[in-house]
């Protein structure tokens, strides 16, 4: 089974690209993250930081736990933390999956789901999306005895389009309850408040739900890799068994308490992105290019030439963002949105990219 997977291909770093193009500033728009950096409290704790580092981390990471605990309102047992929410999939599909079973999920969608069930050696149905959206009724179709997890995205990455709370609330009622259904909410913070489920409300109906977030993408600290998850604490418990103990470190546990004290960074990141996204989607509809309705810090973008090639120009003018082709949604381009003045840059090359194209010399 491995040799037919492959390592994660990652897009291309900053430095290659200012190598092998010759330029000096380089905007990458390929990996959703935040634009604003992160918390000023957050710098302060690293400087502060500097010590004890040959001790091992607190395994049950009190600090981060009491501290997410409280803002979440649920318990701090319901918690799980891992490397990343990318290690979360990987216990949830360590913990569940095995040969004889199977698992669900939509196609294309986040790629790590797939990847941990097949190392795993369960059978993976994919269902295909529809304009992008998770086929909910096809998914449910799909579930039999043997499908230990589903897999639902809201909002789904690369499309950056939600479930909505009814038609979630719907799957719930009729998804079995040997199936663990995995709400990846990786971009929660960034939805309209009225598009954001009642959370607890369905940890405490289902037991059977686990949902997984992230300090990766508002928060603005991916580089410390720290995601969770939350479900009642029984399915916890589970996962915390599976997980390592020392799988978050020192730094990213106190990182992250520091960041979760500065709601402020999270609600002006948010409301920069909902307006920076805005007057972008009106560009693309100046120039009449498609693209999917986002509640995210990125925007699915259909391209009038293959992607690869659209990215490539994009590349020459400094502008990282990540083609369709290796998402699985062919002529199309996901950009992050970055800050007005690179998305305003950006725009401008793709103008010229529009025009390009429409005279001959771009296809
Ligand atoms: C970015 C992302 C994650 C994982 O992020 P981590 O950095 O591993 O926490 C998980 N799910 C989706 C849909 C994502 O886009």
């Amino acid at each position: 089974m491995l040799n037919q997977l492959s390592p994660y291909k990652q897009g291309m770093q900053i430095q290659e690209v200012k190598e092998k193009y010759q330029l000096s500033r380089i905007v990458k728009l390929a990996s959703n993250e935040n634009p604003y950096g992160f918390s000023p409290k957050v710098q302060e704790t690293l400087e502060d930081m500097s010590k004890d580092f040959q001790l091992y981390p607190d395994g049950y990471a009190a600090q981060l736990r009491f501290a997410l605990a409280e803002k979440l309102s649920v318990t701090p047992d319901q918690l799980v933390f891992g490397s990343g929410s990318d290690e979360l999939v990987t216990l949830i599909s360590r913990a569940f999956l095995g040969e004889g079973t199977n698992t669900v999920m939509a196609t294309p969608t986040f790629p790590q789901y797939r990847h941990h069930s097949l190392i795993e050696d369960a059978f993976v149905k994919e269902i295909p999306t529809k304009q992008g959206a998770h086929d909910l009724d096809g998914m449910l179709k799909a579930i039999d005895e043997d499908t230990k997890v589903v897999w639902l995205c809201t909002p789904d990455n690369p499309t950056g389009t939600v479930i909505s709370e009814a038609a979630f609330i719907r799957f719930m009622e009729q998804c079995p309850s040997h199936t663990v259904v995995v709400l990846d909410e990786a971009y929660v913070e960034f939805m309209d408040d009225e598009l954001q489920f009642d959370m607890q409300r369905h940890i405490a109906s289902y037991p059977n739900l686990i949902v997984l977030r992230t300090f990766s993408k508002i928060y603005g600290l991916a580089g410390f890799r720290v995601g969770y998850g939350i479900s009642n604490e029984s399915l916890a418990t589970t996962l915390n068994i599976v997980r390592g103990p020392f799988n978050t470190t020192s730094l990213s546990q106190r990182i992250a308490v520091s960041a979760l004290e500065d709601d402020q960074f999270i609600q002006e990141t948010k409301e920069k992105n909902q307006q920076v996204r805005a007057v972008f989607e009106q560009f693309l509809e100046e120039i009449d290019w498609d693209y999917y309705p986002s509640q995210t810090n990125f925007v699915l973008v259909e391209t009038p030439i293959d992607a690869d090639v659209a990215a490539e120009y994009l590349l020459k003018h400094g502008f990282i963002v990540r083609s369709g082709n290796v998402l699985g949604y062919p002529f199309t381009l996901r950009i992050t949105i970055g800050q007005e003045e690179d998305m305003a840059a950006l725009s401008s090359v793709l103008k010229e990219l529009d025009e390009d194209v429409k005279n001959g010399a771009v296809k």
